[in-house]
């Protein structure tokens, strides 16, 4: 993990969903830009453990005037390239609200930095500030309190949510449709196996590359689901599989 420079002018693609110039700063110099590939890779998991169709960066690194310029102290972890503004767009197609973000990297179980409704806007409407460099969680940062001081150690207790009482959610995503031999095996490869991968990254948070290959690592992670699932676990995902996919709960 590492703090790469780019150029704004770069178009290069850092992982699966995201690439340099959805990061660059938005003061409108042709300066040079800071991304954290823990950030990214933060990103990438925060995405699948929401489902999301897409996200979308409002602001990711800022250079030190444009930082203080919305607000910003000029030295935080935007100007790090350590922080985005971003808000999520469901399988539904609507946005995600900032609560449930917040909630799901509680969930994932990260200590760094969130803040809920960034910027202001509604749960429904509001970003949330995603960073890996300061620890504080913060709430509602329209708010100018709330910049400089943690609202709280857990965001369920902050919402005044048990996390008992989650809602239990079934599978939104595309199931797979298996190959004509009936199952998934070693060297499979097509959008079917991407759908495949999608959905285990969902299911035990498989954390896969969704590369529409199966090797180990989503032979594995087709185990961990069948044990989860109390079924023969011997890594090949077909019909059985499919139908406790189907009435799987998370
Ligand atoms: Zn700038
Ligand atoms: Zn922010």
């Amino acid at each position: 993990m590492a703090v790469i420079k780019y150029k704004s002018s770069d178009k290069i693609q850092i992982s699966a969903h995201f690439n340099t110039n959805e990061f660059k700063c938005k003061c409108g110099k042709n300066h040079e830009i800071l991304i954290d590939s823990e950030l990214v890779s933060l990103l990438e998991s925060l995405r699948t453990e929401l489902n999301a169709k897409s996200c979308i960066i409002y602001s990711a690194y800022r250079c030190p005037t444009h930082d203080k310029n919305v607000g910003g102290s000029g030295k935080g972890s935007h100007t790090q390239g350590k922080a985005v503004d971003c808000y999520f767009i469901g399988q539904d197609g609507k946005r995600i609200p900032s609560q449930k973000v917040c909630l799901a990297l509680e969930d994932m179980g990260h200590k760094k930095g969130i803040g809920y409704r960034c910027g202001g806007g509604s749960n429904e409407s509001g970003q949330t500030h995603t960073d890996v460099a300061n620890r504080k969680w913060y709430g509602d940062e329209s708010i100018k309190a709330y910049r400089t001081k943690s609202c709280c150690s857990s965001y369920y207790e902050y919402f005044g949510i048990k996390k008992d009482n989650v809602v239990v959610n079934t599978y939104t995503g595309v199931f797979p449709k298996l190959p004509s031999r009936g199952y998934f095996k070693n060297g499979d490869k097509g959008i079917e196996v991407k759908n495949l991968q999608r959905f285990l990254n969902w299911a035990v948070n498989a954390k896969l590359a969704v590369d529409g290959i199966v090797g180990v690592k989503t032979i594995a992670a087709v185990k961990l689901f069948q044990k989860k699932v109390n079924t023969k676990q011997d890594g090949l995902f077909g019909k059985n599989s499919l139908s406790k996919a189907k009435e799987f709960k998370k």
